[in-house]
């Protein structure tokens, strides 16, 4: 059976539609074993040093050792051997562990599982979860009988079987769980309310993790979503029926824990349609003494307006990505095919198109005609493999200087291929769009790795002249802010499109704000242009704490304190602050980008407007392959960008309060997707605040 979640009211952007829900199953990754709690999954500070047990578990309080440890003792999963012991066999085991324990559902606790498909192909996929499902019932045969591990105890199909349900189960439901800097810890498997929320590549709903290992549910948040069959009308739901073996039809039961005289407590409620959540009477043999209270908790959150009866969706991969990407990934690791509203539109949608276009600049006319595809998706492998190499070498060798070099050499010359072609020899030239998904993952490492040259730098105790090397440091952090920027604002022009990007664009605003904010306080002022007390002069008459053209700050203040903003003040304070960064962005663009030839050639970074001329591009008579986005880059010495410093005595000034702008916008874009408390919103404040400070002392 096919299920959705469908919204039981109307509801506004940045609203919770779920109150936090604990996962049924969860488990670190073998990476994050000695870093994070296995209860709660927050960081363990002081972090346990590496020991020999490679696969033991540390907990972050005796409330997390407590509630956490019995599942971990009687899940089965120390028998694992160490060389086949995952996050995804230990999620399965506990999974397993706690279907046994409660034994109220034919299903695995009503998760929907993809079993049939997973298993029907000869594959990968096919062979981990043969090869899991027997390492489970081993280890559950051992478990069993006692044994020490040192030999395998035979097992019964029976095991074998729900060992390989309860795997695709994990397979079908479990979410990557982040930490709070976005890195991956370890898996989940929530309850259906939320695992029967389908996928959309144009989502309208997110979710955000918790951490606390003491926070209790609140009482208070309600589901705001129901549960239906695809396709049918009528909610499956009829309030008056009773527990028994028909409620899976008539009502959705969901197991959710609620705290009674001092103890969680694990009940069944009905979801209706009417009135969201109508309690069952407490059974007793359902009373676990609170052990399951713990894991990450999962919030359902709206990131766009979303009608009473509508869907809710939320994406299952990674919405920056292009169409095919997508497609490949949602079929290897789920098995469907998406049919969402993006992924079906003819022709492609904008942001699907700018995420892989390239454009093909050319000497010699005649041959792309008729072969455009075959070349075009040859361009495409071999720009993907060197950027992809060009970013892994980087990530495990750490060499920053030449990852710079390559990366811009690709995206400024693209790819130069002497094609043979009708028995004849033509030489083309492929570029990446500078909004292609290969081009905003290069602007992420660029970034990075000029962060991390201008960093060495100046902590390095290189034997040159230290005013110079300060310099230097300081051009390399300019660059590195021009990037932040640049991809912020790129994927902020996506956005406008498609505001389910949304996630992705606040994240890119606060670090270019972050990055421009850090680039105000760099000293490297002072070896270059001014003395740096004529900065801050300049700085103390210039900015006030407030922006006269723009509410863009008084809105994030408002939102934090009222908890919610409506979408038309939402719409109208993000034209103000796009017309206040367009307009500070014109004044500093061409000193950032000093000194860096890729990015002279971004003209424009927050209109994009000059991404639209259409010179030079390859005009092959073919409908379904021009397009209006072709664009090439200009050689250098006509497009404007003046070759001299553009430094001003207020450039500093200027640069503060783009800084402020983009922060304060990322907060709020951030308050929309992860609610007043997340911590990208505590992080914002407290960056405001600090600045706000500041000013004041200057
Ligand atoms: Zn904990
Ligand atoms: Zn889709
Ligand atoms: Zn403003």
């Amino acid at each position: 059976m096919e299920m959705e979640m469908r919204s039981i009211s109307d509801r506004d952007i940045g609203t919770d539609i779920t109150p936090p829900l604990t996962p049924f199953s969860f488990s670190l990754h073998n990476t994050h074993l000695h870093t994070h709690c296995s209860s709660c999954f927050s960081l363990i500070t002081p972090i346990i040093p590496t020991t020999n047990h490679s696969h033991s578990t540390f907990y972050c309080s005796p409330h997390c050792s407590t509630s956490h440890s019995p599942i971990h003792l009687s899940s089965a999963e120390r028998h694992l051997p160490s060389s086949i012991n995952s996050s995804l066999l230990r999620t399965a085991l506990r999974l397993l562990l706690l279907h046994h324990t409660t034994s109220l559902f034919p299903r695995i606790n009503h998760l929907l599982t993809n079993r049939l498909l997973l298993t029907c192909q000869n594959d990968d996929v096919n062979e981990t979860i043969r090869l899991g499902a027997h390492a489970m019932a081993t280890a559950i045969a051992n478990h069993r009988g006692g044994g020490s591990g040192g030999f395998s105890e035979p097992y019964d199909n029976a095991v074998l079987e729900k060992s390989t349900d309860a795997l695709c189960a994990v397979l079908t439901n479990a979410v990557e769980v982040h930490d709070n800097e976005g890195c991956a810890v370890g898996i989940a498997v929530f309850e259906p309310a939320f695992s029967w929320i389908n996928h959309s590549c144009s989502p309208n709903a997110c979710y955000r993790f918790s951490f606390s290992s003491s926070s209790l549910l609140s009482q208070e948040s309600k589901f705001l979503i129901a549960p239906f069959t695809r396709n049918s009308q009528q909610p499956q739901i009829d309030c008056g029926v009773s527990g028994s073996s028909s409620e899976f039809a008539q009502g959705v039961l969901l197991l959710r824990f609620i705290f009674v005289n001092g103890k969680f407590q694990y009940e069944p409620q009905f979801v209706v349609f009417q009135e969201c959540l109508q309690l069952r009477p407490i059974t007793s043999s359902l009373i676990m003494e609170g052990w399951r209270i713990c894991g990450p908790r999962l919030i359902v959150r709206s990131i766009k307006r979303i009608k009473k009866g509508e869907e809710v969706t939320v994406a299952y991969t990674d919405l920056l990505q292009p169409k095919a990407l997508r497609q490949s990934e949602l079929w290897s690791k789920y098995r469907f095919l998406c049919c969402c509203k993006r992924c079906t539109s003819l022709p492609f949608t904008y942001v699907d198109h700018a995420l892989q276009e390239i454009s093909v600049l050319y000497g010699d006319s005649s041959g792309l005609r008729t072969n455009y595809k075959f070349f075009r998706d040859m361009a495409d492998r071999r720009l993907t493999d060197s950027i992809e190499d060009a970013i892994s070498e980087y990530l495990s060798v750490g060499d920053s200087l030449s990852c710079c070099e390559k990366l811009e050499k690709i995206l400024t010359e693209g790819l130069d291929e002497q094609l043979e072609e009708n028995e004849e020899k033509s030489h083309y030239k492929f570029i990446l769009h500078p909004l292609h998904h290969l081009s905003l993952n290069s602007y992420t490492t660029l970034a990075s790795a000029y962060k991390v040259r201008a960093c060495d730098l100046s902590s390095g105790d290189f034997e040159i002249d230290s005013n110079q090397s300060e310099s230097k440091a300081f051009d390399l952090s300019r660059t590195s802010t021009a990037y932040f920027l640049l991809l912020a604002s790129g994927v902020h022009h996506l956005f406008n499109s498609e505001s389910s990007l949304i996630a992705s664009v606040a994240n890119f605003w606060v670090g270019a704000g972050e990055s421009l904010l850090t680039l105000t306080k760099s000293s490297g002022w002072s070896s270059k242009f001014v003395n740096f007390d004529l900065v801050l002069s300049n700085i103390a008459s210039d900015t006030k704490f407030e922006c006269s053209k723009c509410s863009l700050m008084d809105r994030f203040r408002d939102s934090i304190l009222n908890g919610k903003i409506k979408s038309e003040d939402f719409e109208n304070v993000s034209n103000e602050f796009i017309h206040c960064v367009s307009d500070i962005t014109h004044k500093v663009w061409n000193f950032l980008v000093y000194g860096c030839h890729f990015l002279k050639s971004c003209k424009d970074p927050i209109s994009f407007s000059w991404l639209m001329s259409i010179k030079n591009s390859v005009d092959v008579g073919a409908n379904d392959i021009k397009t209006d986005m072709c664009y090439t880059h200009e050689p250098e010495n006509s497009i404007g960008v003046s070759d001299e410093l553009a430094y001003t005595d207020h450039t500093v000034a200027h640069i503060l309060q783009l800084g402020r702008h983009c922060l304060t916008y990322g907060g709020l874009l951030a308050f929309v997707c992860y609610g007043p408390n997340s911590h990208l919103v505590s992080h914002v404040q407290n960056i405001l605040a600090r600045e706000n400070n500041f000013l004041f002392s200057l």
